[in-house]
């Protein structure tokens, strides 16, 4: 059976890695988060001092991209490969608000993009890959077999980013959390490097109704779908 493409879009906790982690499971595929990677590169940006409230320098981040290495090691209990900074396992430190509260100045970033859609398009040159992010579809994989666009309302997202971060232990408030969901959305949307935007042969699923099983279910009978199409 040939292998597909899954591109996954969507606004900031869609829920897009969670339902693409599942079906990457289920089809025997790779699951790659680029997000990740691009928080990755905030991480390094927060720690070598050259991102903070009031201060950006995007000049040194972007002379320096070339000594941030990223890998992957697959995680057998996970069940998914982890992200690495500099040979560091940072899948943790990658997750907090902080992390999320610059990630999308810094994804707005051209050769920031640059860097990591080469990694993305080289991992899924093989296809048998789930990616999500918010380009996957549009700019990544242009061909990509099937391209979802998942939303849902910004107060539901919001929710369960803050379960999320207070089940990990994370002192943050509700009302900081959807802040930075919302900024994220409008900094996404509105940058002029690949703003997040639904491809036009994307198929739109709004969960903001949908339970997780639901969902899965739902997507894996489209992707069962297409790959059967393909035969
Ligand atoms: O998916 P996640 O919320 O972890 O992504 C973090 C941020 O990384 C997004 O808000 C967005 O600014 C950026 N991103 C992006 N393009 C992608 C994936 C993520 O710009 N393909």
């Amino acid at each position: 059976m040939d292998k597909i493409t899954i591109a996954i879009d969507g606004y900031s906790s869609t829920g897009k890695s969670t339902v693409a982690k599942q079906i990457a499971k289920t089809l025997g595929y790779v699951y790659v988060d680029s997000g990740a990677m691009y928080r990755a590169v905030t991480l390094y940006a927060i720690q070598n001092g050259l991102i903070s409230k009031d201060d950006f320098n995007k000049e040194a981040l972007i002379y320096q991209l070339d000594t941030i290495v990223l890998s992957f090691k697959f995680n057998e209990s996970l069940g998914y490969a982890e992200v690495y900074l500099n040979g560091e396992n940072i899948e943790h430190k990658i997750r907090t608000l902080e992390v999320s509260s610059y990630v999308s100045k810094v994804a707005a970033i051209a050769e920031v993009r640059q860097k990591l859609v080469a990694i993305q398009k080289r991992i899924g040159e093989d296809k048998g890959v789930v990616m999500d992010g918010r380009d996957i579809g549009t700019v990544v994989f242009p061909n990509a077999e099937l391209k979802l666009f998942m939303t849902a309302s910004a107060a539901t997202r919001a929710e369960r980013r803050y379960q999320e971060l207070k089940a990990r232990g994370d002192n943050v408030s509700y009302a900081d959390v959807l802040k930075n969901v919302t900024e994220r959305d409008y900094i996404d949307t509105h940058r002029k490097e690949s703003p997040l935007v639904k491809a036009k042969d994307a198929i739109e699923v709004d969960n903001s109704n949908l339970t997780l099983e639901a969902q899965f279910e739902k997507i894996l009978r489209l992707a069962k779908m297409t790959i059967e199409d393909g035969e």
